[in-house]
C-alpha cells in the first residue's frame, strides 16, 4: 500500500500547481488526476488561490435553476447548486402546484446579528451586567467606528443584551450581545470586529477577563418567513393531505424523524445559498439550532387546513445571507446567480431562500406520503448508478432506463447491461 507524509513543509507557500505536483507525488496521483485537478473550469485560478488556503483544485457542483416559483407576487427563477438528485425537481414541482393560489408570500424579521463577548472570573456577575449596560452608548459608538462603511450602508449598532450563565467551571460567565444591522452583509467579519474592539473595555469596566469574542450562528433576530397554499384539487385530493399532515406531525414529535425532514428542507436551502456564495454552514447551524430552541429538535416547517379544506404550509427559520462579502462577491457564478434570481438585496434573496425550502419540504412530504421518496429518485439515480458502472455519454441514458424498468438500480446490473449492450454493439 502506499504510505504518505502529510508534513509537507512550506506547502501554503507554493504556487497552486506546485502544490499540485506535490500532492500527486505524495498521494501517487497519475496523470490523468492532475488534468482534473487543474482544469479549475469556471473559476479562474488565481480567484481560487485567494479563496482559501492551500488551494489546488476546484470540486464543481452542478447548478440548476429550478422553475415555477411565485414570491411575494413575483416570478422568480431559483438557482441551485446541489451534487443530489431530485432537489431542483422538488422545487419545481412544489410551486407548481401552489401557482393557481399565488406562490409564496415571505417577510423578514429584520436584517440583525449578534456577536457574543465572553466574560469569566468575575465574582459578582449580576453587578458586572449592570455595568456593561450603563456603557450602552459608549459601545454603540465603538462598534459604529469599527465599520462606518456598514454605517454609511444604514446598518450598524442597534442594542445590548447582557446574560449571565451559570455552569462555567470557574463560575458563573457574564455574556454580552452586541446586536448589530448588517444590512446587505451576513455580517460575520463585521460583528467579529466589534466584539473584539469592545471587549477590552468590558474586561476594564467589570474588572474580570474577556475570552471569546464571535458571532452567534443562531441568528434568531434574522428570521426568513415563507408560507404557502396549495389547493386540494392542486395536490390530489383529502388523502394526500392527510399524508402530508401526517408526516408533519411525525416530525414534530420525534427528533429521530425531525432530522430527516430538515435536511429536506436544507436540500432546497443550503443549495440556493451556496450557489449565491453564502455560508451554507453558517445558515445550517443556524437552522438546527432554532429546530431545537423549544429544547426538543423540531420540524422548521409547520402544516395546517385553511378554512375551505386546502393545505397550508409555514416555514420559519434563521437566514443569515448577504450579497456583500465572503465569496458572493468573489465567485462569478455567485455574481451571476444573483442575476439569475434578479435578486439585489440581502432581504429578498433571504426571503425567497425560506420559500424554496418550504417548497422542498412539500414534495418531501408528498411523495413519502404517497408514492414513497424512491420513485422520484430512480431515474436520476439510476443515471449515477450507470456512471458509476462505466456507462458514457449516451450509453448513461440507456443502461439508467434499462434498471428503472427492470425495478432493481445497482451497479452490478448496470454493469452487466452495459457489457451486454457493447458485446452487442449498441450505445445508444
Ligand atoms: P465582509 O466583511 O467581507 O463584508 C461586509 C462588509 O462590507 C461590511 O462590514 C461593510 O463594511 C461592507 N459593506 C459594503 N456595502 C455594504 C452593504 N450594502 N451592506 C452591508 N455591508 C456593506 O463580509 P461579512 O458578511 O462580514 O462576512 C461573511 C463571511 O464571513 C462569510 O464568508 C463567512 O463564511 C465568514 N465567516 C463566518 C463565520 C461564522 O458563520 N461563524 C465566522 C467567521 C467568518
Amino acid at each position: 500500500m502506499h504510505t504518505q507524509n502529510s508534513r509537507i513543509s512550506g506547502f501554503h507557500k507554493l504556487s497552486m500547481s506546485e502544490r499540485l505536483n506535490k500532492v500527486m507525488e505524495v498521494a501517487g496521483l497519475d496523470r490523468s488526476a492532475e488534468a482534473q485537478l487543474s482544469n479549475t473550469g469556471n473559476l479562474e485560478a488565481s480567484v481560487v488561490d485567494s479563496m482559501i488556503e492551500n488551494a489546488v483544485g476546484t470540486m464543481n457542483i452542478p447548478l440548476g435553476v429550478a422553475t415555477n416559483m411565485i414570491v411575494d407576487g413575483e416570478d422568480v427563477l431559483i438557482p441551485m447548486a446541489t451534487e443530489e438528485s431530485s432537489v431542483v425537481a422538488a422545487v419545481c414541482n412544489a410551486a407548481r402546484q401552489c401557482r393557481d393560489s399565488g406562490g409564496f408570500t415571505t417577510s423578514l424579521s429584520g436584517s440583525l446579528m449578534i456577536a457574543q463577548v465572553q466574560l469569566i472570573d468575575v465574582s459578582n456577575p449580576e453587578f458586572a451586567r449592570l455595568q456593561i449596560l450603563e456603557n450602552k452608548e459608549r459601545i454603540r459608538e465603538i462598534c459604529d467606528q469599527t465599520d462606518p462603511v456598514l454605517l454609511k450602508h444604514g446598518g450598524g449598532y442597534r442594542d445590548l443584551e447582557v446574560r449571565v450563565l451559570e455552569g462555567g467551571r470557574n463560575g458563573p460567565m457574564v455574556i454580552t450581545h452586541l446586536i448589530v444591522d448588517t444590512r446587505d452583509a451576513m455580517g460575520a467579519n463585521a460583528v467579529n470586529s466589534m466584539a473584539e474592539a469592545v471587549a477590552p473595555l468590558i474586561a476594564e469596566w467589570t474588572g474580570g477577563k474577556t475570552y471569546l469574542r464571535i458571532l452567534s450562528n443562531l441568528a434568531d433576530r434574522r428570521l426568513a418567513r415563507a408560507r404557502a397554499t396549495w389547493s386540494l384539487d392542486a395536490i390530489g385530493g383529502k388523502s394526500v393531505r392527510e399524508g402530508i399532515l401526517s408526516a408533519f406531525d411525525f416530525a414534530d414529535i420525534d427528533p429521530y424523524r425531525a432530522a430527516t425532514h430538515n435536511k429536506g428542507v436544507m436540500n432546497g436551502v443550503s443549495s440556493v445559498v451556496l450557489a449565491t456564495g453564502n455560508d451554507t454552514r453558517a445558515v445550517e447551524a443556524g437552522a438546527h439550532a432554532y429546530a431545537a430552541r423549544s429544547g426538543q429538535y423540531r420540524s422548521l416547517t409547520r402544516w395546517e387546513v385553511d378554512q375551505d379544506g386546502n393545505l397550508t404550509g409555514m416555514i420559519e427559520m434563521p437566514m443569515a445571507v448577504g450579497l456583500i462579502g465572503g465569496a458572493t462577491k468573489s465567485h462569478p457564478t455567485a455574481r451571476i446567480a444573483l442575476e439569475i434570481m434578479n435578486t439585489t438585496t440581502a432581504e429578498k434573496l433571504a426571503r425567497v431562500i425560506a420559500a424554496v425550502g418550504l417548497a422542498q419540504n412539500f414534495s418531501a412530504l408528498k411523495a413519502l406520503a404517497t408514492t414513497g421518496i424512491q420513485k422520484g429518485h430512480m431515474a436520476l439515480h439510476a443515471k449515477n448508478i450507470a456512471v458509476m458502472a462505466g456507462a458514457k455519454g449516451p450509453e448513461i441514458d440507456t443502461v439508467a432506463r434499462e434498471l428503472v424498468e427492470g425495478g432493481k438500480v445497482r451497479v452490478d446490473i448496470a454493469e452487466e447491461i452495459l457489457l451486454r449492450m457493447r458485446a452487442k454493439g449498441v450505445s445508444s
